[in-house]
Order: C-alpha cells, then sequence, then structure tokens
C-alpha cells in the first residue's frame, strides 16, 4: 500500500498502474475509521482492480467549529486497517495542498432544501466542493458512499451526472453497531449515558418499520411517533427533524405512496447523530432495516 500527501505523487502512480486493466475504486473519508468506512473499501476491493482511499477533515464542511476541532484523528490505525483491507493507495492530503486560496464552490441545489442541507448552512457546499476535487484528482471509476448519508450520497450522485463526471456512484448499506445504533466516526465522543440515550434512534426506526408493516401509510404520523419515542426514551438535547422523503427527489411526503425514506437527526450531548430508514413501496412494502 502507498501512502502520499502529494497531488502529483498520487497522480503518478495512478497513471502507471492506469496502463494495466481494470477499474479504479475510491473512497472518500475524513478518517477515524470504522466497520461502516471498511464496508465501503471492501466492495470497492471486490468490484475493482485497485482501490483509493482518501483522509481528509475537509474544515470547509463543518458549520460548526468545535466540531471540526474535536473531530477524532487516529491516521496510524486507519491506514492499518486500510491496509489490511487490501487499499492501494491512500491520499492523506493537508489543507494547504486542498485549499490553495481557493475560490471555487459547487452546490447541489433542490436536494440539499431539507433534512442536513437546512440544519448545517454550508455544509453541502463544502462536501460537493471537496468530492468534486478528489475526484478530479484520483478519476476513479467507481466511488462508494454510505446509506447512512443519504441525503450526501443522493447529491453526490445527481453531481456527477449534472457535471458529467465518468464516475459510478455505488450507494452501501448503513453498518451498525450489534444493538443497532449505526456505526459514525462521532460515535467515540458518547459517553456511556448518551450512548444507551443515543439508541432511542434506531429503536424508534424499529418501531416505524413495525407500524408501516403493520400497514400504516401515514407518513406524519409515523414520524410523530419516531420523534415521541426518542423525547420519551433518549432524552436528546434536541431533535433537528425526521422526515420522511421521496427516495429521490428528497421532497417531504406525508402518504407512503411511493418509495420513501424516513430521516432524522438528533443531538445527544454534544454529538450530533444521523440515521434512516428506506421504505420501499414496488409490491409489497418493505424497509431497509
Ligand atoms: P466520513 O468519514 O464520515 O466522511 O464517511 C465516509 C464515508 O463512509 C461516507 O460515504 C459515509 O456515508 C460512509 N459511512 C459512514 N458511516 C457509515 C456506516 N455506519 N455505514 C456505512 N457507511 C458509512
Amino acid at each position: 500500500m502507498q501512502i502520499t500527501s502529494s497531488i502529483e505523487t498520487l497522480r503518478q502512480w495512478l497513471k502507471q498502474n492506469c496502463t494495466q486493466n481494470g477499474l479504479t475504486g475510491f473512497v472518500p473519508t475524513m478518517g477515524a475509521l470504522h466497520q461502516g468506512h471498511i464496508s465501503l473499501i471492501n466492495r470497492s476491493v471486490d468490484s475493482c482492480e485497485r482501490t483509493v482511499v482518501s483522509i481528509f477533515v475537509n474544515r470547509i464542511q463543518f458549520n460548526d467549529k468545535n466540531d471540526y476541532n474535536n473531530y477524532p484523528n487516529t491516521l496510524s490505525e486507519d491506514l492499518q486497517k486500510c491496509s489490511q483491507a487490501g487499499v492501494n493507495y491512500v491520499f492523506v492530503p493537508d489543507e494547504s495542498v486542498m485549499y490553495n486560496n481557493h475560490k471555487t464552490y459547487i452546490d447541489v441545489t433542490d436536494l440539499t432544501d431539507n433534512l442536513c442541507g437546512k440544519h448545517r448552512p454550508g455544509h453541502f457546499k463544502g462536501v460537493f466542493t471537496v468530492v468534486s476535487k478528489l475526484f478530479n484528482i484520483v478519476q476513479p471509476d467507481m466511488a462508494f458512499f454510505g446509506r447512512k448519508d443519504l441525503q450526501q450520497a443522493l447529491a453526490v450522485r445527481k453531481m456527477v451526472c449534472d457535471l458529467n463526471f465518468p464516475i459510478k456512484i455505488i450507494i452501501c448499506p448503513t453498518i451498525r453497531e450489534k444493538d443497532g445504533l449505526a456505526l459514525s466516526s462521532r460515535n467515540v465522543h458518547l459517553d456511556t449515558k448518551q450512548r444507551e440515550r443515543a439508541l432511542s434512534i434506531y429503536k424508534s426506526l424499529m418501531l416505524a418499520k413495525k407500524m408501516i408493516l403493520d400497514g400504516t401509510t401515514d407518513l406524519d404520523l409515523v414520524c410523530a411517533s419516531i420523534n415521541d419515542f426518542i423525547v420519551q426514551n433518549g432524552f436528546p438535547e434536541s431533535i433537528d427533524y425526521i422526515t420522511a422523503v421521496n427516495i429521490d427527489s428528497l421532497e417531504p411526503v406525508s402518504i407512503l405512496d411511493q418509495d420513501s425514506a424516513i430521516a432524522l437527526a438528533a443531538n445527544f450531548g454534544s454529538v450530533r447523530l444521523i440515521d434512516n430508514m428506506i421504505i420501499y413501496t414496488d409490491g409489497d412494502t418493505r424497509c431497509d432495516l
């Protein structure tokens, strides 16, 4: 496995290697790697001839300075995990490499109007800008994103289509702890009590799943039940949103008559957690949880 912080070096390595046949897979990350990230890497290693992972904590996507300053850094363990998973190249740029007198930003409209887009001003602009830059640097054939960050993954897919990046976006399932909490680099900041309270997110989605499979089609009612469950069992510091949306447009939906997702964000202590459940309606109603 080769590791570099230099765009030029990475490009040279890839140029030499890409004269051989086969696809290049890419997994962009902010480090503090867990099994969620590794599942994306595994998917890339299985589908592509070579896999590139980037590790870069992208300051411009953080709307909360403390969140950025406290973002976990576990680089040596991350590199070990990448090597064990069969990654070929790790790109670890520093900020001066990525943003040198930077003036250009990318945005995706409509898809970012609600959910996290509404609650984290500037966040997605930072995400799309760094992802575009990384796509141009790595020039992969396929890039792998997690469904946990559903809005991000769908908007990146739209950006790739609109800006004609020749890259296939693969969206991979959410990986969870044994008890159901979605893995997140920020989970390390939860103390024992907050960790217990945070589990109310997963449990509330399981309750929603039961309501839906029992025949409830009123998604406003389902979201209200999720809210009540989290408030009564998780005592969150705050809930940013609990919203049912169309799975393609991410526009809010009230009745379950199309493939939908219920997405939510809630704060436990200073930790903001997100999760979602997808509900398919073609034929039988099914949930991905
Ligand atoms: P991050 O390092 O948080 O920017 O995440 C890098 C990638 O890992 C993104 O595509 C995330 O959606 C994905 N990811 C994060 N957590 C999970 C998880 N629990 N399951 C699957 N993918 C995840």
